[in-house]
């Protein structure tokens, strides 16, 4: 265990994996939370008057050991899990939780804080310094530090209340997609369907001892069905059993938990002294508040509207000559894009496959990245790794520096969670003038190779892979004095710019040129192919974003302003008024089960979807106007952006990298809507 308490002795303090075993971690845990623990405690005893540095600064580096072991902990628990760690997970989570509460409900280090955030203009402190200041301020303010003792036990009594009714409307949400089933027992019922969903639905109704074919309202059994299936009365059927989840009058019906979600964060903010909840969630946002998050939509919309009207005609016309369907339905939707998209570009990837071998794609994001940012990325292999198939990666400079380790895991295995993610073992920052560089990690889940073939991907699988890599440099090239502030530390709707904007290489041939090479013949990805993948990128974009501002208005319709809700169905088909394409159906409800926002943490937040896709398209458009590898450009996003985590407000940072502040405009245009 003794290992887990201190700073590692390995090359660049890397995390020496085989050295710890599985008893080790709980006990280091609760040593390493004693330690943090008294080093809060130093602070808040510290006899001399609070100043930036003994309290703030001490702050911000506190807890150290216990921050590397939490990132390896819960990076190994995602990414090579077992019984026994998950285990270890529950039983130290309520640990963190409390200590972390410990440290917000702390009076005397709050009594601190607050003393410096109140003479912070005479103070002679950095704009990171008067960020940090303001960032651990509204920490505690947010959690009602300034509250009277009556107003906290109120908040408590509000929290304890939200904290149940989302975990009811959850359960609620599970049980109404756990109690369905479409059951089918005459096989030309499944006509249109791909063989492996076919399969799939086979053995789903084995585990349940039933004859033929079931499928569930799980989304990977759902989504098929809607997509392939010829039968339109069953797919009928099934959506709408999919839209009336917790809708249905019965003992799972969200519809007060809804109101009372809505009213309880209402309430909330307004205890706080915000006049919504969306204004409390959206001052930690780069988009600030309410009025601009509408009409941020609204604005979209307006110029959106008239591509998804005339993709819908497109989409009926077709459906009408196809099958002679007069009227387009939602269970018609994903049937006849399906058939549209096939029918326009005929693109399946097993024709682009062998253009995209993992290792050329890695390699490609490695070349990117040196063009722009100047890195080099170095194979190692005397550092450490949790499994065989990571390979690890010394990433340095022009001058040779350090600029941070980088793991890549990319295969599936049991004891990994699904999805792909970029995650950190180290943190960067600057103390005592020296400056401590990251270990960054992208864990996805690609296709593995086989015994003839090499890793072959996708296209998706491409983006994803430069999605996460974007995420990565934005790690990588952190370049702040404390960790809290550091590399992906940053408002919520920003953090994917670094990662979108990465993404966007792959589809220029400049940039394909170098990487998407046959893994036989070495011919680079021929031109029509090109063509085709970014033609089919923005198929139907209208209709699709027409559906994400939908989702947006609505979220905002239920927290911008006090709201008083008599029909959960009517206040919603309002919300939606300027935004309906297919007819309405009466027995389906979204706000029943859309837990983005009623159970997650997408409240007053959805918008930030397209919100990420804006900055993304505006920021490449300024690499488009002066040439995708342009090095004044990428020194700039390097500079303003991705050096500079959460040390000022993301939309300085952008104006500075910029010039301006973003513009729909080359989303739009990149979509195809202008
Ligand atoms: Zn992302």
């Amino acid at each position: 265990m003794e290992i887990l308490l201190k700073k590692f002795n390995t090359k660049f303090e890397t995390a020496p994996f085989s050295q710890i075993k599985m008893d080790d971690y709980k006990p280091a845990f609760e040593e390493n939370i004693k330690n943090a623990k008294a080093e809060i405690d130093a602070i808040v005893n510290n006899p001399e008057t609070p100043t930036f540095k003994n309290t703030l600064e001490a702050l911000d580096f506190a807890g150290n050991p216990l921050d590397r072991l939490s990132s390896i902990f819960f990076n190994l628990n995602s990414a090579e899990t077992s019984d026994e760690m998950q285990k270890i997970a529950q039983e130290v989570s309520p640990l963190l939780t409390e200590f972390s509460n410990d440290i917000t409900l702390n009076e005397d280090l709050f009594k601190r804080i607050k003393a410096i955030h109140n003479q912070k203009e005479s103070l002679n402190l950095t704009t990171e310094q008067q960020t940090l200041v303001d960032k651990k301020y509204k920490g505690f303010v947010r959690n009602g530090a300034l509250l009277n003792d009556e107003q906290k036990s109120k908040l408590r009594e509000i929290d304890t209340q939200l904290a149940k009714l989302k975990l009811t409307y959850g359960e609620n949400v599970l049980s109404e997609t756990n109690n369905y089933q479409l059951h089918i027992t005459n096989e030309s019922d499944l006509k249109g369907l791909p063989e492996g969903v076919i399969e799939a639905a086979k053995s789903e109704a084995e585990n349940r001892k039933l004859e033929g074919w079931v499928f569930t309202l799980d989304y990977p059994s759902y989504i098929p069905f809607l997509t392939y299936a010829d039968h339109r009365e069953l797919r009928k059927e099934f959506a709408i059993a999919a839209g009336k989840k917790a809708f249905q009058n019965n003992e799972f019906d969200n519809q007060e938990n809804v109101k009372n979600i809505v009213r309880l964060r209402h309430e909330r903010a307004n205890l706080l002294g915000y006049a919504s909840h969306a204004h409390f969630v959206l001052e930690e946002r780069m988009a600030q508040n309410p009025d601009k998050v509408i009409s941020f939509l609204n604005d979209l919309l307006e110029k959106a509207k008239p591509a998804a009207e005339r993709e819908f005609a497109e989409l009926s016309a077709f459906a009408k000559g196809l099958d002679g369907i007069d009227q387009l339905e939602k269970w018609d939707g994903a049937y006849y894009s399906e058939k549209l998209k096939q029918k326009l570009f005929n693109l399946d990837d097993e024709k682009l496959k062998p253009y995209f071998k993992l290792a050329n794609v890695l390699n490609g994001a490695f070349t990117i990245a040196g063009k722009l940012y100047g890195l080099k990325f170095i194979e190692v292999f005397d550092i450490e790794k949790y499994h065989n198939d990571v390979t690890t990666y010394e990433v340095k400079d022009e001058n040779n520096e350090l600029v941070a380790v980088f793991y890549a895991d990319f295969f599936p295995r049991k004891g990994k969670r699904n999805g792909a993610w970029m995650t950190s073992y180290k943190s960067q920052s600057i103390r005592n003038g020296k400056n401590d560089r990251p270990h960054i990690s992208n864990v996805c889940n690609f296709t593995p190779p086989t015994a003839t073939k090499p890793s072959l991907l996708t296209f998706n699988e491409v983006t994803t892979l430069f999605h996460e890599f974007g995420h990565g440099l934005h790690g990588m090239l952190a370049n702040t004095v404390y960790p809290s502030l550091s590399g992906t530390s940053v408002y919520w709707d920003f953090v994917e710019l670094p990662s979108q904007i990465f993404e966007n290489w792959c589809y220029e041939p400049e940039a394909l040129a170098l990487f998407a090479k046959h893994y036989e013949t070495g011919e680079i990805i021929p031109q029509e192919y090109v063509e085709k993948i970014k033609e089919s990128a923005s198929f139907q974009e209208g209709m699709a974003t027409m559906r994400q501002i939908s989702f947006g208005l609505l979220d905002m319709t239920y927290h911008g302003k006090p709201q008083t809700i008599e029909n959960v169905k009517a206040f919603e088909e309002k919300a939606f008024e300027n935004t309906k394409l297919y007819p309405d159906v009466a027995e389906n409800c979204m706000s029943t089960s859309f837990s983005h926002i009623f159970q997650g943490g997408y409240s007053s937040g959805y918008y930030s979807y397209k919100w990420a896709e804006v900055l993304d398209a505006d920021a490449f458009a300024y690499f488009q106007e002066k040439g995708i590898f342009d090095k004044e450009v990428a020194t700039k996003f390097k500079e303003n952006v991705l050096s500079k985590g959460g040390t000022e407000h993301p939309m300085t940072l952008y104006k500075k990298f910029r010039g301006q502040e973003p513009k729909p405009e080359a989303l739009l245009k990149r979509a195809g809507l202008i």
